[in-house]
């Protein structure tokens, strides 16, 4: 029986972070929760070590007693690689994600145990056994609670190489079901939306230092008494935060009033597309028939900045998908936009769809990072969605649109903000390299936390054709 373990934690780097587009700013936002998370759960006896590749050199000349690697699509081939490596040396090599929950049969060759499910449960019931000399090959989640859970273990967490060292989950899951979603197949065989008590919540938001908070909660508004509460218990924590919702919950009731008066500044909603046969093609019904309008104008009479998410290349969309996606974005003062291609994750409705009607082009995990065609499209060919989905980037975050769509706000500190916040985010990628390389990137946050800072709706109005950025073209 094994007293004490060296144990290593890997987040493998995505194939993509060789690309030429790979954006080293997008990978160094957030830290490895998961991992830190599960850390928590070791002997105190335990050397553990996390290391996430996107941010850091991993060393692979140490020898490990337990190496666990995290593994999602576009990282799997680099993971199987690792985990090959370290099984060659001796270690035992634990592998879990969404793609190994996704795909088991591929992911056990690489492997001495795999994980299926949130890891909260079958971790530690895999520890014991492991320390018993007793591992199996396969460990599924069979409870789904976050009720008790130890304060995750923010001291594996190299903060100072991230933008948003502050980054926090206090649920898991959502309850939707969109059919090209990880999520259906992550949570298969238990529950699929769950929430930490409101207290334990509040005591991790109070244990992270300074005033900045981003929520990586699927659906931070997705259970109402949970969101009413925490956002009630943070009201005098004098935080600013950002978070994701759903269209359906910024219209219902008085919530996200609530969330505003907390501290929540930016919100990722996933419009996704503007064409309802592709929301009911997609199985968004949280989408459909709501007023999209509404929700926006809403989120900005609270001060709040939108994120918007859309998706291209679903069935009904044909060329003018693009032009039509970027004009209705720009026109209703989305702040940032992320764009992406469909993509069929294996295990999910969308993928099991394709496949049967034979439309799967390839399995190329390294492909399938939402930047390329993998499916045989419908109603626009593969190089106009390319194309499309390329050109819609470009034409978003030129400085014509930054400018036209930080115009429409009616109050400027709201402009001021959202032409700081798009700009910053996507036309100072020598600045962020720069902050990278020299691991300053957290030196960012107090500027990021005045970006955020609240807009009152007392502040002057805008003066009717008085632009506030004369030197723009
Ligand atoms: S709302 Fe978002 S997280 Fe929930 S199922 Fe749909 S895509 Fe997935």
């Amino acid at each position: 029986m094994l007293i004490s373990m060296k144990i290593k934690m890997i987040l493998p780097a995505l194939t993509e972070a060789k690309s030429p587009f790979w954006r080293p700013i997008k990978y160094s936002l957030f830290p490895p929760l998961g991992l830190a998370t599960l850390a928590a759960y070791c002997h105190q006896e335990d050397e553990v070590v996390l290391t996430d590749e996107h941010v850091e050199e991993l060393n692979t000349d140490d020898e490990p007693d337990l190496v666990v690697i995290q593994v999602y699509i576009t990282n799997a081939f680099r993971a199987y690689r690792l985990a090959n490596h370290y099984r060659a040396k001796g270690s035992y090599v634990c592998l879990g994600g969404l793609h190994v929950t996704s795909l088991p049969e591929e992911a056990m060759p690489h492997a001495n145990t795999i994980f299926l499910g949130p890891g909260e449960e079958c971790w530690p019931r895999f520890l014991k056994d492991f320390k018993l000399g007793n591992a199996k090959k396969v460990h599924k989640s069979l409870e789904r609670s976050i009720d008790v859970i130890p304060p995750i273990r923010r001291d594996l967490i190299k903060r100072h190489l991230y933008l948003v060292p502050n980054s926090i989950v206090v649920s898991r899951g959502c309850p939707h079901h969109c059919n090209f979603c990880y999520k259906d197949a992550f949570f298969e065989g238990g529950k699929s939306f769950y929430t930490q008590q409101v207290d334990a919540a509040l005591a991790e938001i109070d244990r992270l230092p300074g005033r900045h908070l981003y929520f990586l909660d699927d659906h931070l508004l997705g259970n109402q008494k949970f969101a009413i509460a925490l956002f009630e218990g943070m009201k005098g924590m004098k935080r600013v935060f950002q978070g994701a919702s759903t269209i359906d919950a910024i219209l219902r009731g008085d919530l996200i009033e609530k969330a505003a008066e907390a501290g929540l500044r930016s919100v990722f909603v996933g419009f996704e597309t503007l064409t309802n046969g592709n929301l009911v093609q997609s199985n968004k019904k949280q989408n459909i028939g709501k007023d999209y309008k509404a929700a926006i104008d809403r989120l900005h009479s609270l001060g709040i900045m939108i994120n918007g998410s859309f998706v291209f290349g679903l069935d009904d969309d044909d060329k003018n998908v693009f032009k039509r996606t970027v004009d209705w974005a720009v026109n209703n003062a989305l702040t940032t936009s992320t764009f992406h291609i469909l993509t069929p994750y294996p295990g999910t409705g969308l993928y099991n769809n394709m496949q049967e009607q034979g439309r799967i082009l390839h399995n190329n995990w390294d492909l399938y990072d939402t930047r390329h065609v993998v499916y045989k499209t419908a109603g626009l060919d593969e190089e106009e969605l390319k194309e499309g989905y390329d050109w819609a980037y470009r034409s978003f975050y030129s400085w014509k649109n930054i400018a036209k769509a930080s115009m429409q706000h009616d109050v400027i500190k709201h402009t001021i903000k959202h032409f700081a916040y798009a700009g910053g985010w996507k036309k100072f990628e020598p600045l962020w390299n720069f902050m990278i390389k020299t691991q300053g990137l957290n030196k960012m946050l107090p500027l990021l936390e005045s970006i955020l800072s609240k807009v009152n709706r007392t502040q002057p109005a805008k003066p009717e054709k008085l632009s506030p950025f004369p030197a723009i073209a």
